[in-house]
């Protein structure tokens, strides 16, 4: 069962990094200059530990409470490697404290009143000797507004990312974006690469554009992503209830 389960997550890695590299030849893109994301929510810790196996390095969760235990659980099951954690899920305030223990990004910061939430459990754990300074977080970036899918409209990206510029413990990265349901993804990226563009006009550090799933990743590279985030073409299918 695990080594079925290992044989069909080396040949899904194998397909998913062809067609990274076909996007990124179609753009005339290095391939080192996208970095894989593994989206691990609903999969179990045992997932994770073989795709660490396999050179993975990098996971998203977006569930705060499965996202601590299977961060625990993975660091049982393979104490040498040395997972990077992001989150990519919406976060109540009282949440956030949960969240600065194990992430190493934050993708999903579209308010300032999370961003100080964020901003405050870092701090406070630095005091008692914490693990990390400056937490890097991306401003999400909402391409339709819709507020439902998270993200921040258009004229608010550069007051967000100013207010996480002045938040002590916080470092401003980049931007994260979800192209919305329905869109044409070169429509939706197109969009997405301006408005990475104008932030990094305002502020250089903020160099990462994230953006590009299983279904639009080709789109993504050829607007410019450095990192796409892909669950379903690496692990399968999830269950429905918890898409
Ligand atoms: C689930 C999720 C992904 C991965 O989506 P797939 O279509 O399964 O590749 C990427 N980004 C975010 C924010 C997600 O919640």
């Amino acid at each position: 069962m695990s080594a079925e389960r290992r044989e069909e997550l080396a040949q899904r890695l194998a397909s998913l990094r062809e067609r990274i590299a076909a996007a990124c030849a179609a753009a005339g893109r290095d391939p080192a200059s996208v970095e894989l994301l593994a989206v691990t929510k609903t999969v179990p810790a045992e997932d994770v530990a073989m795709l660490l196996d396999l050179g993975l390095t990098a996971f998203a969760e977006n569930r705060v409470q499965e996202a601590g235990a299977k961060v625990d659980a993975v660091a049982a099951l393979r104490p040498e490697a040395r997972p990077r954690w992001h989150f990519v899920g919406g976060v109540q305030r009282n949440k956030a404290k949960a969240v600065a223990r194990w992430a190493d990004r934050v993708e999903s910061v579209d308010s300032a009143r999370l961003a100080d939430a964020l901003d405050a459990a870092v701090r406070r754990d630095l005091e008692t000797g914490g693990r990390i300074e400056r937490l890097p977080v991306l401003v999400q970036y909402s391409v339709d507004g819709d507020p439902r899918r998270g993200g921040v409209p258009r004229n608010e990206v550069s007051s967000l990312a100013e207010h996480v510029v002045s938040c002590a413990g916080l470092q401003l990265a980049g931007l994260m974006a979800v192209a919305p349901l329905g869109a044409d993804p070169d429509v939706a990226f197109a969009d997405v690469a301006a408005a990475a563009a104008r932030l990094r006009a305002e502020f250089p550090q903020a160099t990462v554009l994230s953006a590009g799933m299983s279904g639009d990743l080709e789109a993504a590279i050829r607007h410019g992503s450095g990192v796409v985030r892909v669950g379903t073409a690496l692990v399968g299918d999830r269950p429905l209830a918890s898409r």
